[in-house]
């Protein structure tokens, strides 16, 4: 080393001095002797320095092939393509089942990664990946045997804020997404939502939102979106609040800032995102009809096929057809309240007159029969035979907090109130509960 600091500061000190004399032949010889040294001089680091290297012993990688699941694979058919006896696929199915209580693969959403050690060895290893969260390794022993290891991806769940306002023209689903609000976070927060406002009138420019949820993370990469652990809106009517708690008997609701259930038997939007075309009202002008007569429910704009899902749990008291309402359904959902869906394109398979449906199910899809100018869904709210509003009408909670309960719940919102506001001062803080 020292040896050659001295080398390249002589090489120096002769090119400054023969710059001194340019034109000189002899200096123009010198200049050339001493570049071709330096380049000998290179030549030989770069040898010295790769032969390490190069006496390496060489290891092939892996060979990792990955084979996506089709609608219409089995376990049988993927493995067969890779050339294993059904000797080896009995075997290994029976592994699964013993060993990874497997049984059945998603098209679409699980992965087979077969390993060889190189491209000249039979397959070693077979990794399932069945679902994000869970995957199972398959290793041939020696003696030909295949050993199965069921390995749960530790989740690392934190919590996200988000907020957002309402601009001049826009519905909530734009400021949502604008907010960076998850597409399938947002459609939760919608049915929260739809329980307890009006999309259409209780939303205006300037109102201001924010949702606290779970993204789940493993190796430092986001996976998946958990659970909506607290949402706020400004509404028109007032500040409509909800917190996600989870019950000393395991039973998970959401619920009000002063710990009321805030999930009600009925919602009064049952479609998500879907502009209110036409209010209830004592008295309108019908728009088929010609003459003014009461418009007992509200209608929702909806594309011809649109899912219709029950506003709350109760039994189909009829599924029928009129020339008014066209095809509709009527739930019964306690002593008190029932439903009506009209104007159905058609009814959704296994909805019959007696079958109890639970709040979300699809019972029919929108459409334009009956009495009607256009594809839309007519719903009414019936309490105690009495047509109401389904925009204003007060909806009995599905469940109410206990004392003790209540007493836990203040506690945790006052928890994920404090994670809020640290959030809001620093959102790009890592924050778990
Ligand atoms: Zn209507």
């Amino acid at each position: 080393m020292k040896k050659a600091k001295y080398i390249i500061r002589k090489m120096t000190v002769g090119l400054t001095k023969s710059c001194k004399k340019v034109g000189d032949v002899k200096v123009l010889s010198r200049i050339i002797l001493w570049c071709a040294g330096l380049m000998v001089l290179v030549a030989l680091g770069v040898v010295l320095f790769y032969k390490p290297v190069r006496d390496a012993v060489f290891i092939p990688p892996e060979v990792k092939t990955v084979v996506e699941v089709k609608s219409g694979d089995t376990l049988s058919k993927i493995l067969g393509g890779k050339g294993f006896s059904m000797r080896d696929i009995d075997t290994i199915s029976k592994t699964l089942k013993k060993d990874a209580d497997f049984v059945t693969l998603r098209p679409g959403r699980d992965k087979f990664e077969f390993v060889q050690k190189d491209e000249n060895q039979p397959i070693s290893k077979i990794v399932i990946k069945n679902g994000p969260w869970r995957q199972m390794e398959l290793s041939c022993g020696e003696t030909g045997t295949w050993e199965c290891q069921k390995i749960d991806i530790q989740r690392d769940t934190r919590v996200t804020y988000k907020t957002g306002e309402i601009l001049d023209g826009d519905s909530f689903y734009l400021a949502g997404m604008r907010a960076g609000i998850p597409a399938g976070i947002l459609a939760d927060v919608y049915d929260l939502l739809a329980f307890e406002m009006d999309f259409e009138r209780d939303v205006r420019a300037g109102q201001h939102f924010y949702v606290l949820y779970e993204e789940n993370y493993a190796s430092e990469k986001m996976v998946d979106t958990g659970h909506v652990l607290a949402v706020s809106f400004e509404a028109l009517r007032g500040n409509v609040q909800m917190y996600r708690f989870v019950k000393s008997d395991g039973g998970v609701g959401y619920y009000d800032e002063h710990g009321n259930g805030a999930i009600k038997s009925l919602k009064r939007t049952p479609i998500n995102n879907a502009k209110i075309t036409s209010s209830f009202s004592g008295r309108r002008k019908h728009p088929v009809l010609g003459f003014t007569r009461a418009h007992k429910g509200v209608d929702f704009r909806a594309p011809t096929g649109t899912p219709i899902p029950a506003a709350g749990a109760g039994r189909v008291v009829a599924r029928s057809f009129n020339r008014g309402h066209g095809n509709f359904v009527k739930i019964r959902h306690n002593g008190t309240f029932e439903t009506l869906y009209a104007h159905m394109s058609r009814f959704a398979k296994g909805v019959n007159v007696g079958t109890v449906v639970r709040q979300g199910q699809i019972i029919g899809y929108s459409g334009s029969t009956g009495l009607s100018t256009g594809p839309h869904l007519h719903y009414e709210i019936i309490k105690n035979g009495q047509h109401v509003n389904p925009m204003t009408v007060k909806l009995p909670a599905i469940n109410n907090l206990d004392a003790a309960n209540k007493k836990t719940f203040m506690e945790y919102k006052q928890q994920l109130d404090n994670t809020i506001n640290s959030l809001k001062e620093n959102p790009t803080q890592i924050m778990r509960l």
